[in-house]
């Protein structure tokens, strides 16, 4: 019989799920729900108490406990998982694709014989069917994959379900087990946690963000864009090319190799919608785009757009702003 149970590996750091597994989850629920499968959150850690009370959008948390799964050392998972998944034999295994599930990918795919589909941005099931959509050359082709009836592994982008729906109402069954394999002698120690360096703010926790991309020509002009960003009680954020100038500083850039970030109004002006920027902000809850070129891929994404000279357009709106609330 064709196994109908889902397994997310759970990232987590100082005791908190990361918003990857929350949309794993979102996703993993999604596609059990349409066929009547069931999802089993699996955590790996020294410590199951933080996690003991989360409401997550799971049939059950599974939690491997033991000293060596106190940080997320891959080479730990790496030996802990196969004897787990074997147990639970699952015909979907979802890891984030994050540096921790790409370590874990190869070497599970090796050890379980399993496939592994990377850089995923969809999943789903239909009857006993599953067909997941990659992202290839950098997420300028999709391509639609229906693995066969055995387990399979796949590898979810950051910010491809809604973190909000990997939480419920209510807290699901809970079971801890101690480790299936020793840790000792691991080729990985985990040394210590770099944070990276925030330079200024958090573009992340920013909740109206105005992204200045080539477009704004010149850095004469971001002012323009933070009297705006100001006005609208947001920040500015930016591509990379516009980082790359030295216009803003690392942390604000946006995209692939930059912030993931979902803010409540995400205003694009003079951004192209490359791929590896739409990456970092696709998720945002409303998208507004501000081009010239009305082919711009950025207004495959937009909720609404203008394809007007921003130079034009952004004095004018701030004036705007200013007036309606000097009017209020
Ligand atoms: C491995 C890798 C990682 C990368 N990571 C990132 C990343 O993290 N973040 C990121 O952003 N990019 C990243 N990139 C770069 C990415 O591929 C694009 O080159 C970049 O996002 C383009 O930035 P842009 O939209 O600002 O510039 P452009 O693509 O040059 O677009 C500028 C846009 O502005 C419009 N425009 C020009 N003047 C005006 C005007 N006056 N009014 C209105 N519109 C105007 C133009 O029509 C154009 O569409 C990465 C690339 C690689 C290969």
């Amino acid at each position: 019989m064709i196994p109908r149970e889902v397994v997310v590996v759970a990232e987590h750091l100082g005791g908190e799920v990361t918003d990857t597994t929350l949309e794993m989850l979102a996703c993993a629920h999604d596609l059990a729900r349409s066929v009547g499968w069931r999802v089993t959150c699996l955590i790996l850690t020294d410590n199951p108490k933080p996690f003991q009370s989360l409401p997550l959008n799971a049939d059950k948390v599974l939690v491997v406990k033991d000293a060596g799964l106190g940080t997320p050392n891959p080479a730990a998972y790496a030996r802990v998982l196969p004897h787990v998944l074997k147990d639970l034999s699952p015909r979907l295994v979802i890891l984030g694709n994050t540096s921790l599930g790409i370590d874990l990918a190869g070497p599970l795919s090796f050890t379980l014989g399993a496939p592994v589909v990377s850089g995923c941005v969809g999943v789903r099931a239909e009857g006993d069917r599953v067909i997941v959509t990659s992202r290839l050359c950098g997420g300028k082709l999709q391509a639609q994959i229906e693995p066969g009836d055995g387990l399979t592994i796949v590898l979810l982008m950051p910010g491809t379900g809604h973190r909000e729906l990997g939480m419920r109402d209510e807290v699901p069954p809970f079971e801890i087990r101690s480790s299936p394999a020793p840790l000792e002698s691991l080729p990985v120690r985990f040394l210590e946690l770099v944070e990276p360096k925030m330079e200024d703010l958090d573009v992340r926790k920013i909740p109206v963000l105005v992204a200045a991309g080539r477009g704004i020509q010149s850095k004469d002009n971001l002012g323009d864009l933070e009297a705006l960003a100001k006005e609208l009680g947001g920040a500015v954020c930016a591509t990379r090319p516009v980082v790359d100038q030295g216009w803003l500083p690392r942390s604000r850039q946006v995209g692939r190799s930059g912030m993931t970030v979902k803010p409540r109004l995400y205003l694009a002006l003079g951004v192209s919608g490359a791929p590896e920027h739409t990456e970092g902000m696709k998720g945002s809850d409303l998208i507004i785009a501000v081009n010239r070129d009305p082919e711009a891929p950025i207004f495959d994404i937009a909720h609404y757009g203008a394809t007007v000279d921003l130079l034009e357009l952004v004095p004018i709106l701030t004036e705007k702003l200013r007036e309606a609330k000097g009017g209020a």
